[in-house]
């Protein structure tokens, strides 16, 4: 790995307090090429523009992936890291659906690590704030045929981030639609593809045209069975259970939701993991056994869901609380990447910064 430090640090630019999310980035970022068949030594330079040219292929195909995670402060010589395993596994998934080559996990955790100790300050110590990671990879070749690329440019940026509920918990609000789908089984839905996001803003931005938060997103065969939000998977208690779409290719796999399901089962709580659909829930609402709805995501890590409306019709749950299970479940799992609780799952990747 070939490391070249700033001259000029921007850290003192930075305005802590009022962070915004994902528009200022740190000192320094990783930046690996493949080419000749095999990814080339790692750099990491200063953050700066990079060129291409008008004909790289990504512009033109989407051939592109990416990841989100956090780096948590714990004290001076320590941030942690979550399930690095697990987001290198989603990565290379992803990469392999969009025919992207793999990024061996010693690299992708290794660069990650030397990423960190050099921009360990740009880190926020206020609980609840983070470091928000990007990695991306994308085809970067000269040519624009209609086929595979075969360079490739792996990247990770990073951006220090507050808390996503700042003045307390705020309940979103969910509507679904008639008129689009996210994702097809045998899609790219289960990829974390750049390109399923293009197609989700134009639904999105009509749905917050009518007043909701986001999109929920049912099946795209029956339009029937709930699949997701947006940037988030989605949980129902439901008589004390708590159930989640399955995955089944057309739901992303979070890895908030994968913790979610660990810890709910390390509590004992059942936990069904199947199709259920938008009129069981309106059901369970209507006989009392609804007792919390919330999404599950990196940025937020727990979003309590406060309204959901479907064909004319709404539910409401409690609009400006978070449900008790659902606040239990944030403070264990922010309370583990914090280093504050103990981690009986191995999730916590400690750096040793100072
Ligand atoms: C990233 C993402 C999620 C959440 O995944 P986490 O690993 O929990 O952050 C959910 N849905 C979609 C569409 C996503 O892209």
């Amino acid at each position: 790995m070939e490391i070249t430090k700033t001259q000029n640090s921007r850290l003192s630019s930075v305005d802590f307090d009022n962070l915004e999310f994902g528009r200022k980035f740190s000192d320094h970022m990783i930046d690996v090429t493949f080419k000749n068949g095999s990814w080339q030594e790692p750099q990491i330079t200063p953050y700066a523009p990079i060129s291409f040219h008008p004909s790289m292929h990504a512009l033109h195909y989407g051939q592109a992936v990416f990841e989100g995670m956090k780096a948590y402060y714990v004290d001076d010589e320590t941030i942690n890291l979550f399930r690095l395993d697990d987001h290198h596994e989603r990565i290379s998934n992803s990469s392999e659906r969009m025919c992207i080559p793999s990024m061996e996990k010693e690299i992708f955790i290794d660069t990650l690590e030397a990423l960190i100790r050099l921009d360990h300050k740009w880190v926020p110590k206020t609980k609840g704030h983070a470091l928000y990671i990007r990695p991306f990879v994308f085809a970067s070749e000269e040519y624009i045929a209609a086929r595979a690329a075969k360079e490739y440019r792996y990247m990770v940026i990073t951006s220090p981030v507050a808390a996503y509920y700042k003045e307390g918990f705020n309940p979103v609000s969910l509507t679904t639609t008639d008129n689009y789908v996210r994702a097809v089984k045998g899609g790219t839905g289960e990829a974390k593809a750049a390109g399923n996001y293009g197609g989700s803003f134009l639904p999105a931005q009509k749905a917050q045209a009518e007043g909701y938060t986001q999109v929920l997103w049912l099946d795209a065969k029956e339009n029937k069975y709930v699949e997701e939000v947006g940037t988030m998977n989605i949980f129902f208690k439901i008589n004390g259970k708590l159930v989640t779409p399955e995955l089944g290719g057309t739901v992303l796999p979070g890895i908030t939701r994968r913790s979610v399901i660990a810890q709910a089962k390390a509590w004992d709580v059942d936990v069904e993991e199947r199709r259920i659909s938008i009129d069981e829930v309106f059901d369970a609402h209507k006989d009392g056994s609804l007792e919390e709805i919330f999404g599950s995501g990196t940025a937020a890590v727990i979003s309590p869901v406060g309204l959901i409306h479907h064909k004319g019709d709404t539910i409401e749950l409690d609009r400006d609380n978070i449900g008790p299970f659902a606040k239990k479940m944030y403070d264990t799992i922010t309370g583990i990447q914090y280093g504050e609780l103990n981690d009986p799952f191995n999730w916590v990747h400690p750096v040793k910064v100072g």
